[in-house]
C-alpha cells in the first residue's frame, strides 16, 4: 500500500529566528537552576569552603572526627526516625522511585544517615563515635533568604553518650565554632529540654488538654498534629498557633525528678565553662527523635530565618530505627546562613603573575610557573598578549607582583619582578627567583 506523502515541514522562516526574543526566553527558563538552588561561585564558593575549613579545625580539636553517608537513603531510613507528622516528612521530601523500585529519598537532614551507618555499619561495638559532616541537604520548602531547597550544613554528632557532659560538649564545639567564625557574639543560646519519657507522655496529655479548648483557632497543620504529635504545635511557625501557643502549658512543670536532675546537669556544665544561655520553655525540635537537651543558636541579623544552628540529643533515634537503645546528641548548623552572617568573605590569596614575552620567554614562563607553584607559591599564568596586556591583566587577578619573562632578559639567565603596588622593578637571576619571591607569600 502506498503510504500518504508526509506533510512538508513548516518553512524554516515560520520558526522563531535565531535571536528572536521568543526562542531566547525558551532557552533561558529552561537553563535556570531549579528554584531554591544555587551556584556558589568565586568568592560564594570560597567563603562556604572557608566555613566549613574553620569549623573542621575547631571539631577536630574536640576530636570530632570526619564522616560521610550518602545524599540519598532508603526513604524509610527518614520516614520512620523523623516521625509522620513532622513538616519534613509530610512535605519537604525529595523522594523518587528509582529503577529498581525502591523508594529513595535525598538526605533532608544527616542525622537519620548517620545513625543507619552505626546500625548498617556495625560500628556499635566502636562507641563512642565523635563525627563530623558536612554538605547538601535537600528540602522542599519554599524558597526565601536563608531557606533553600538545596542547602548545605556542617554538622557533629557524639554517638553513645549518655552523660550530660555529652551535651554540654557538643554545645561548647558549636559554641567554639561560631566564635572561631566570628559571630558568636551576634548569636543567643536558647536552650530547653524536652525531658524522658515519663515527662513527655504527663506534657502531652496537658498540651492535647490544652489545645482541645482551642482547636477553632488552630491552623489545619496544628489540628491534624493535636491528633499525632501535639508536642510539635509549638513548633508552628503559623501566626494564629502562636497566639494560642503563648498560654500553653510549660513543659518545666511536667518534668520527672531524673529529667530535672540531667538538665540541671546540663546547665551547671554550661555555666562551669562559662557559655550563657537563655531558657526558652517553648524551643521543641521540629523532628520527633529529640529527648531532653533541645539548643538553638539564634540570631537578630537574619531577618526571618534566625536560628544558625540547631541540636539536641536524641536517645530514642537509633532504637527507633531497630538498634539497640544507643544515646546520641548532636546538632547542625546552616553553612548559607553562617554565610550571610559573614559577610564578605576573606581575601583570597594574592597570586604572582607571570607574563610571557617572545617564543622562548613564553616557554619558560610555562616551565616557571609550574617549579613556583611546586615550591608553594600562588601562580597566575598569564597567557600571551606583550608587558602592557600582560600588567593590565595582571592587576585584574589582583596580583601582588608580575614577574616578566622575555627573550632577552633570559638570554642573561634573569627575569624582571614588578612590585604591583609599589611600582618597583628589580632584575632577578632564575636561579633566585623562588627565594626573591617568598616576600609575596
Ligand atoms: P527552620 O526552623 O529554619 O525551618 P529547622 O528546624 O528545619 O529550621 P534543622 O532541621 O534543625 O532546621 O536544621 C539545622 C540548620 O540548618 C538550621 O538551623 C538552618 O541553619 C539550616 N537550615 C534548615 N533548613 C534550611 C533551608 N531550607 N535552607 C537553608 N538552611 C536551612
Ligand atoms: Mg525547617
Amino acid at each position: 500500500m502506498r503510504q500518504r506523502p508526509k506533510k512538508p515541514r513548516a518553512p524554516v522562516a515560520c520558526r522563531p529566528r535565531p535571536n528572536s526574543p521568543l526562542r531566547t526566553e525558551k532557552i533561558v527558563a529552561k537553563l535556570q537552576p531549579v528554584r531554591g538552588t544555587h551556584d556558589l561561585i568565586g568568592d560564594d564558593a570560597r567563603a562556604h569552603l572557608a566555613i566549613v575549613a574553620a569549623a573542621r579545625e575547631i571539631a577536630d580539636r574536640y576530636g570530632y572526627g570526619p564522616m560521610s553517608t550518602p545524599i540519598f537513603e532508603f526513604t524509610d531510613v527518614f520516614q520512620r526516625t523523623l516521625g509522620d507528622t513532622s513538616d519534613i516528612v509530610t512535605k519537604e521530601m525529595y523522594t523518587f522511585e528509582d529503577k529498581g523500585g525502591d523508594s529513595l529519598t535525598l538526605r533532608p537532614e544527616g542525622t537519620a544517615g548517620i545513625a543507619r551507618a552505626v546500625i548498617s555499619g556495625g560500628l556499635r561495638d566502636k562507641l563512642p563515635l565523635k563525627c563530623f559532616y558536612t554538605g547538601p541537604m535537600f528540602r522542599h520548602e519554599r524558597p526565601q533568604k536563608g531557606r533553600l531547597r538545596q542547602f548545605h550544613q556542617i554538622g557533629v554528632e557524639l554517638i553513645g553518650v549518655a552523660e550530660p557532659s555529652g551535651d554540654v560538649e557538643a554545645i561548647a564545639l558549636g559554641a567554639d565554632i561560631l566564635d572561631a567564625l566570628g559571630i558568636l557574639s551576634e548569636t543567643t543560646l536558647e536552650l530547653n529540654t524536652l525531658g524522658d519519657g515519663e515527662s513527655r507522655a504527663a506534657y502531652r496529655d496537658a498540651l492535647v488538654a490544652y489545645f482541645t479548648g482551642h482547636t477553632d483557632k488552630l491552623s489545619d497543620d496544628s489540628r491534624e498534629r493535636l491528633q499525632r504529635n501535639p508536642l510539635r504545635i509549638l513548633d508552628s511557625k503559623n501566626a494564629d498557633d502562636r497566639a494560642v501557643i503563648t498560654d500553653a502549658p510549660v513543659f518545666d512543670d511536667y518534668l520527672s525528678d531524673d529529667a530535672r536532675v540531667f538538665f540541671d546537669a546540663v546547665r551547671s556544665g554550661l555555666d562551669t565553662i562559662g557559655i550563657a544561655y537563655t531558657l526558652n520553655p517553648r524551643l521543641v525540635r521540629g523532628l520527633d527523635y529529640y529527648s531532653h537537651t533541645a539548643f538553638e543558636f539564634t540570631t537578630e541579623a537574619l531577618g526571618a530565618q534566625g536560628t544558625v544552628l540547631a541540636g539536641g540529643r536524641y536517645d530514642g533515634l537509633i532504637e527507633t530505627m531497630g538498634g539497640p537503645a544507643t544515646p546520641g546528641v548532636g546538632w547542625a548548623a546552616g553553612v548559607e546562613r553562617l554565610a550571610m552572617m559573614l559577610g564578605e568573605p576573606a581575601a583570597a590569596t594574592r597570586p604572582i603573575a607571570l607574563v610571557g614575552m617572545g617564543e622562548d620567554g613564553e616557554r619558560e614562563t610555562v616551565r616557571l610557573a609550574r617549579e613556583l607553584r611546586r615550591a608553594g607559591l600562588t601562580i597566575e599564568l598569564l597567557y600571551k598578549g606583550g608587558v602592557k596586556r600582560g600588567l593590565k591583566r595582571a592587576d585584574r587577578t589582583h596580583a601582588a607582583a608580575a614577574v616578566l619573562i622575555g627573550d632577552d632578559e633570559l638570554a642573561k639567565g634573569s627575569v624582571t619582578v614588578r612590585n604591583l603596588d609599589s611600582g618597583e622593578q628589580a632584575d632577578v637571576a632564575i636561579a633566585d627567583l623562588t627565594d626573591h619571591l617568598a616576600a609575596y607569600r
